[in-house]
């Protein structure tokens, strides 16, 4: 389109007075490319259609006459109407609610039109509208827009129509045609006209199509573009490994790597090959075994005379890592240390030489790995644990102390992929979906809060055979005082029932964090037997000998989250099992109690939340960057978002991309977003 006419002021059309004008503004709306790209949020339907062709449920409009008298049926205020109706050789029935007055209306032998929802068993229309006589509004598939105040679907259409008529001859299609051909996605005027003014139902499909496509390519385009000039900006190093000790440490592990294991490994070490700086993100549900990938990393990088690091939220966790890396590295000449906030004076003065000199090969630690004083002689690869658990700036810092190291994230939160996709876009994203053979999954149960006795007298039979159990209880926020109450409440009662037998241990967010730390590590040494705890369990840590969990008011907690919980259990040779303790009111909490009893996929199940409450909504709470798109939809368009991921990251290494006169729009768009400057990076 001209750029001029694409700009031009709504205010420049007729009937666009100065109440409308602000009216539309409000809605983000001011130019006429504005209008033009505002996107039906639907489609309504009043075609008539042949009954025998709808399926059941769906939304059917019919022409038919009244073949009865109409009943009514009185509820106190409410009302049920219901009347027989032929159409075609349907004899059918129509039922309307609420409205008393259409008994005198419809009269048997005339001829009435009536949409509604389709009970194809029951041979009904619930109606929703109707009209008397037969069908004569000629407007009968048309676009609904998200509007407000005072600009009506009416109001809009109108403005709609007058910009499309001005502009049409105008239009030029910034989607390049070798793009459009493979995928036949219509061209840009055809797919306007499609979407706003309707006539064919496959059309109007495809120009959404395209107009989603066209969406997610350019972002990803953005994603692309950014990603390929961070690579090229950082001064990365290529980490020549040996192949041969890389190999021998795999051969060493007590197990086969399975097959997502390998394909990460293989990520990986091409990642350390390439002479720029690795920023990627492994994903893999609990126990699919994501540190013994870490450890391959740290040995190729050692083999390279390059040092490694692994950062862990907690100093339980970097002592569960420090112990597995002693035992998996020491034998190959390497030197491992372990550094947190606990480590004494006198050690951590050794350490810091130790890295400093090179003498230390890999430290596992803490947030202690980035005070300043610590400073390594060349450190090549930094692998962080759970990572949503650091900030920006502590892994920034952490990459500091490097010459750029090659940063490997780690996290066990399943993300849907759509949303992998788009919120850690620049990243690459390896994802490990295959857990080692042998494990048995986890036995789930959802039970009301009425058997909890019973449950307790089965725990016990659990603590008799050795294993020990978590309790959890819902703390979301940590300053809600009646939900502390509530878990030290639990801790009591379980205390009066199982101790002095077996002892009940309590962990909440208010505790001191090395009061944190023995607690956890009195339940790690099976000194405790049973933990009461807030959400604050819920990262990495590992008791294989913990086999039950109990979570109360389970409806409280995202699936992702239980999962996390569940998680802690199911981590050594015995059987395990997870009781949720709930009595969701919503059919979308059952649901969600129900998904947790079928699959033990984190990544089903984060599909599955994500299907449930919104992409908005996964993280918890709006996710600042998390992009909002006009009209895909990352739960509905998931395809096309691979697709365009794919045809973005071809592009983007094209010199054609770059140079041809077909994509000059896009890297228009590309420069007015910042990320390109005259073919420099911003
Ligand atoms: P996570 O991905 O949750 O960090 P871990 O790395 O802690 O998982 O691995 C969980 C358990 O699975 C560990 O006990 C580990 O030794 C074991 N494990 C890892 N990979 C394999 C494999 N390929 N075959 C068998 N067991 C494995
Ligand atoms: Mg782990």
């Amino acid at each position: 389109m001209k750029a001029d006419l694409a700009q031009e002021s709504i205010t420049s059309l007729k009937g666009v007075g100065k109440a409308t004008a602000e009216a539309l503004q409000e809605l983000g709306i001011s130019t006429w490319e504005d209008v033009l790209f505002t996107f039906p949020t639907r489609h309504e339907d009043f075609r008539l259609k042949d009954l025998t062709l709808t399926d059941h449920n769906e939304r059917v409009t019919v022409e038919g006459r009244v073949e009865s008298e109409p009943t009514i049926l009185f509820m106190g205020k409410k009302s049920r109407l219901q009347v027989k109706i032929l159409t075609g050789r349907h004899l059918i029935k129509a039922v309307f609610f609420n409205q008393p007055y259409l008994k005198s209306k419809l009269i048997p032998g005339e001829i009435v039109t009536i949409s509604g929802k389709w009970d194809k068993g029951r041979q009904v229309i619930q109606a929703s509208n109707h009209q008397m006589g037969p069908r004569t509004d000629t407007h009968d598939f048309e676009p609904v827009y998200a509007l407000r105040g005072r600009v009506t679907q009416k109001v809009f259409r109108r403005i709609l129509a007058q910009i499309f008529e001005q502009v049409s001859t105008q239009l030029v299609d910034p989607l390049p045609e070798s793009v459009r051909e493979p995928y036949r996605l219509p061209e840009l005027y055809e797919a306007l006209k499609a979407i706003h003014f309707p006539e064919d139902e496959m059309l109007t499909k495809n120009a959404r199509r395209r107009f989603v496509y066209e969406e997610l390519l350019q972002f990803q385009l953005k994603m692309q573009a950014l990603k390929k000039f961070r690579k090229e900006a950082s001064v990365g190093q290529t980490v020549t490994y040996d192949p041969l000790v890389v190999n021998q440490f795999v051969a060493s592990l007590p197990y086969q790597l399975t097959g997502a294991q390998t394909r990460a490994t293989e990520e990986i070490l091409r990642d350390l090959r390439a002479p720029f700086q690795m920023n990627r993100l492994l994903q893999g549900d609990v126990g699919s075994g994501k540190t013994v990938v870490a450890a391959i990393a740290l040995v190729a990088a050692f083999s390279a005379g390059l040092q490694g690091a692994l950062m862990a939220p907690t100093e339980i966790l970097a002592e569960q890592h420090a112990n597995s890396f002693f035992d998996w590295l020491e034998p190959f000449g390497m030197k491992v240390a372990l550094l947190t906030g606990s480590t004494k004076t006198k050690a951590r003065r050794l350490i810091l030489e130790g890295l400093a000199s090179g003498d230390i090969h890999v430290v596992i630690g803490t947030h202690a790995l980035i005070q300043p004083d610590v400073q390594f002689k060349q450190l090549g690869v930094v692998v962080t644990d759970e990572q949503h658990r650091f900030g920006v700036e502590q892994r920034r810092v952490l990459k500091t102390k490097g010459l750029e190291p090659d940063v490997l994230f780690m996290t066990a939160t399943p993300i849907p992929r759509t949303l992998a996709i788009t919120a850690f876009g620049e990243m690459d994203v390896t994802i490990l979906d295959e857990m080692p053979a042998g494990r048995k999954p986890i036995e789930t149960y959802w039970m009301k809060e009425q058997q909890v006795p019973a449950l307790l007298q089965r725990l016990r039979k659990e603590l008799d055979a050795g294993r020990q159990a978590y309790v959890i209880c819902p703390l979301i926020e940590e300053s809600d005082k009646l939900e502390l109450q509530n878990v030290l409440e639990i801790y009591h009662q379980l205390q009066q029932f199982y101790e002095p037998v077996f002892k009940v241990d309590l962990m909440h967010g208010k505790l001191p964090s090395d009061e944190k730390d023995l607690v956890m590590r009195r339940f790690a040494d099976n000194e405790s037997h049973i933990l009461v705890s807030t959400t604050v369990v819920e990262v990495g840590v590992n008791v294989p000998n913990a086999t039950f969990m109990m979570i109360f008011d389970a409806e409280r907690f995202g699936l992702a989250q239980l999962h996390q919980l569940r998680g802690r259990v199911g981590r050594g040779e015995h059987q395990s099992y997870c009781v949720l303790i709930a009595d969701p009111k919503t059919e979308v909490g059952k649901e969600r109690m129900q998904s947790m009893t079928e699959t033990t996929d984190g990544f089903v199940l984060a599909e599955k939340d994500l299907e449930l409450r919104g992409p908005g909504d996964f993280f918890g709470r709006k996710q600042s960057g998390m992009p909002e798109f006009k009209i895909a939809d990352l739960v509905h368009d998931y395809r096309a978002l691979q697709t365009a991921r794919e045809d973005a990251e071809k592009l983007v290494e094209s010199h054609h991309f770059w140079h041809s006169e077909e994509w000059r729009w896009y890297r228009g768009q590309l420069e007015a977003s910042g990320i390109i400057d005259g073919g420099r990076i911003d």
